[in-house]
């Protein structure tokens, strides 16, 4: 009988990048869990109303997968708050949106459906990074922050290399006129990055607008890389809350953690 941590490893299926080679890292999707209705199936975030065990043993086949990996979190709040992580860091989780670290062995975790999930390496320095940019996150320069927060730990910004995982898409990111206005008047170039909709609406490519800000930021533009579908139009396989109607649904987690 074949052992279930072998079933599970290979049910798993993280989408990675080849820029973030040397490292351990991932962009989850919602397949292969147990989590049932909004949550299925492969929800590992525990305080949005999942089931306990279904989380539970949705973490177990995770750590199934990556043995040794203690993984930090934060509550995020849509801002640009970066936390400095160490293995040390435990099951905490204060209000901020990015994690750095130095340290090997603490994976640094964030959770969306349909916000961007940024992970940044400078393998050289081994310096690490994850953030979580929605619209509000990206307008209050979460990239920006990320990278310098990297940068305080002897990263070099021209080194980094990033991925920026599954995320609502230009096709699918219809927003009111006036947000899309308030992107162009407080973040320079924005309007490059935003089509016309329906009248009074827009469309906004939120991937595209956190490449030019990492780039600003000092990112070479070959640097970084963009992983994975739009989460709505690949509602099956990632986590919408778009494509849920708005409400409530299950999380999908991308980490990325130095090699060891
Ligand atoms: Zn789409």
């Amino acid at each position: 009988m074949a052992s279930f941590d072998q079933f599970t490893a290979a049910a798993l299926d993280a989408a990675t990048s080849p820029h973030l080679a040397g490292t351990v890292h991932g962009f989850m999707g919602r397949g292969g869990g147990v989590s049932a209705g909004v949550y299925a199936t492969f929800n590992l975030a525990r305080w949005i109303g999942d089931d306990g065990e279904a989380v539970a043993e949705n973490w177990r086949r995770w750590r199934a997968n990556y043995p040794g990996l203690a993984v930090a979190s934060v509550a995020q709040v849509h801002g640009a708050t970066i936390h400095r992580v160490g293995r040390g860091w435990g099951d905490a989780r204060p209000e901020g949106d990015g994690m750095v670290t130095a340290e090997s062995g603490v994976a640094l975790g964030v959770f969306t459906a349909d916000c961007a999930p940024i992970l940044l390496a400078d393998r050289a320095r081994r310096v690490i990074g994850a953030l979580h940019a929605g619209w509000r996150g990206t307008i209050a320069g979460i990239a920006g922050a990320g990278v310098r927060a990297m940068a305080e730990l002897g990263a070099r910004p021209e080194a980094i290399r990033a991925a920026i995982g599954p995320t609502i898409g230009l096709c699918c990111f219809a927003v009111d006129l006036e947000l899309a206005e308030r992107f162009a008047r407080e973040i320079d170039g924005a309007a490059a990055f935003a089509r016309p909709g329906r009248p009074g609406k827009a469309y906004l490519d939120l991937r595209g607008i956190n490449r030019m800000l990492l780039e600003r930021a000092g990112l070479k533009p070959e640097a970084i890389d963009e992983v994975g579908p739009c989460t709505r139009c690949a509602s099956d396989r990632y986590f919408s809350r778009r494509g849920a109607g708005g409400v409530t649904t299950g999380l999908q987690m991308s980490f990325i953690a130095l090699a060891v």
